[in-house]
């Protein structure tokens, strides 16, 4: 299924071993893989050991510690806030966005004590005036809480993955800064796994740097993000992918439809960041569907349901829901591979309402509404890529198809990775019809290579590195190079 189906010839021990695992191990379950997935089984009865082999124990252990309790205990203390408005109080103990944001603070500070340093955690503050965004009337103050756990690889530090949920809240109105806005799925959820990735992963090591942020003033325009996003354009962070959770928080939807084993991921086709001369070249090559955020997209689906098989990742080719926004969206306009996690069916009944009983019904963002063990697992869906990207080498880099001659073979060469444990690379490649990469083969430590007999005009085709346990990075798409 992913593999060119060759054996491989003699190389040293270690590497031949590395081979076999990936020569054998079946690309994610996608739709092709799904549809062939009794076959190979029907082949290999012990198919499904070897999927469950090919998973970093770490990682493993990983998402086995994220706690169901931990996140309720964060989303009702938040909720307790009274309302988290980014317009509300600062200065009450224990009503307003100061208290939530005083309290957050704390919080990723105790998870710092068992990073052993590694982790720092830092409120990021800025005074916001009014004019850009039209739910800012007045000069405000916001902060995002960032904790930041440095990785141990010195090639790898740089390398960033952010995680992020929103702590403000609103009631109906988003300037109303004194009703009750409970925010309890808005996004005390995204907010309470965030937290509780960091309180797992602290005492973890990874090659990568990971960033857990809890941001203010998604509602009133991305205020955070867009803040923290610019900040990182202009000091030129390398953030490899960001993730928002937003709206993590029920496995039941306003349609009645209950659903606990489906999370939602965003991501667009088309670049927001490109300029007029990369479309060009995207138009001429095919590439509406292969942006770097759609690629880790592809990471997510592939590695979330392999450490968490009884969740699915439903993959949404938009950037977000229909006319909708949220916090990755700062980062995808600036160049960076961003998506959004979401519930499967949301309820609109309990988003941006004043809480109120009308005709029967319960309005309201409340905590009753929520779903506590779904939000566990999709911070363990969260939690098992956050590790898998930041144990993994960096997806290469300036990968191109060369195409200084006409042929019906692909040339395909990028620059070598700089991690001291890379192994090496495969290619990956589909039909330009399949929403997947649907087959994979290693190729070695080599830094160009050409697929004999297959043609670029009838294949997609990617590059991703290889680390000496295993990691894989997500899959880099090529663009035309001389
Ligand atoms: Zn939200």
């Amino acid at each position: 299924m992913n593999t060119n189906g060759k054996p491989c010839v003699a190389r040293p021990l270690a590497i031949s071993l590395i081979i076999f695992a990936l020569f054998v191990s079946p690309l994610a379950p996608t739709s092709n893989a799904q549809r062939n997935r009794g076959k190979r089984q029907s082949k290999s009865g012990d198919a499904a050991a070897l999927a469950s082999s090919k998973r970093n124990p770490e990682i493993a252990r990983i998402v086995s510690e994220i706690n169901a309790s931990n996140i309720e205990r964060t989303i009702r203390k938040l909720v307790s806030f009274g309302t988290r408005n980014t317009l509300s109080v600062q200065d009450n103990p224990t009503r307003g966005i100061g208290a939530a944001r005083d309290w957050l603070y704390s919080e990723f500070q105790k998870v710092a004590e068992s990073s052993e340093g590694r982790m720092t955690v830092e409120k990021q503050t800025f005074e916001q005036a009014p004019g850009k965004y039209q739910r800012i009337a007045r000069t405000t103050t916001l902060t995002n809480i960032v904790a930041t756990l440095r990785g141990t690889q010195p090639a790898s530090e740089n390398r960033l993955y952010v995680v992020s949920g929103h702590y403000d809240s609103m009631c109906t109105s988003p300037t109303d800064a004194e009703c009750d806005a409970p925010g309890a799925n808005d996004d005390a959820s995204g907010t309470a796994a965030v937290l509780e990735m960091a309180r797992v992963m602290a005492k973890y090591k990874f090659d990568a740097t990971i960033i857990f942020m809890t941001v203010a003033g998604e509602e009133q325009g991305l205020v955070g993000s867009t803040y923290f996003a610019e900040q990182a354009k202009q000091k030129k962070m390398d953030i490899e992918a960001m993730f928002t959770n937003d709206i993590i928080g029920s496995s039941l939807g306003g349609n009645g439809v209950h659903d606990p084993h489906t999370v939602r991921v965003f991501s667009e086709g088309v670049p927001s960041s490109e300029t007029t001369e990369e479309a060009n070249v995207r138009r001429g090559v095919g590439g509406e569907n292969d942006s770097i955020s759609r690629q880790l997209a592809r990471f997510i689906k592939e590695t979330g349901e392999r450490y968490v098989p009884s969740m699915r990742v439903m993959m949404v080719y938009r950037r977000d829901r229909y006319l909708r926004g949220g916090d990755h969206m700062p980062f995808v306009e600036r160049g960076y591979a961003a998506v959004r996690f979401t519930e499967p069916n949301e309820n609109y009944n309990h988003q941006h309402q004043n809480v109120r009983v009308e005709n029967g019904i319960q309005y309201g963002d409340l905590p009753e509404f929520d779903d506590f063990n779904y939000i566990a697992q999709v911070a363990r869906v969260n939690a098992a890529n956050l590790a898998a990207l930041a144990l993994a080498p960096a997806r290469p880099k300036n990968v191109g198809i060369v195409t200084t001659r006409l042929t019906n073979d692909t040339d395909l060469k990028w620059d070598a990775n700089k991690e001291p444990d890379l192994a090496g690379y495969e290619i990956v490649w589909r039909d330009t019809t399949s929403p997947v990469w649907t087959n994979s083969k290693w190729i070695g430590n080599v830094t160009i290579y050409t697929m004999k007999g297959m043609s670029k005009d009838n294949f997609f085709f990617g590059v991703r590195a290889v680390d000496k346990d295993g990691n894989r990075s997500p899959v880099s798409y090529p663009k035309p190079v001389r």
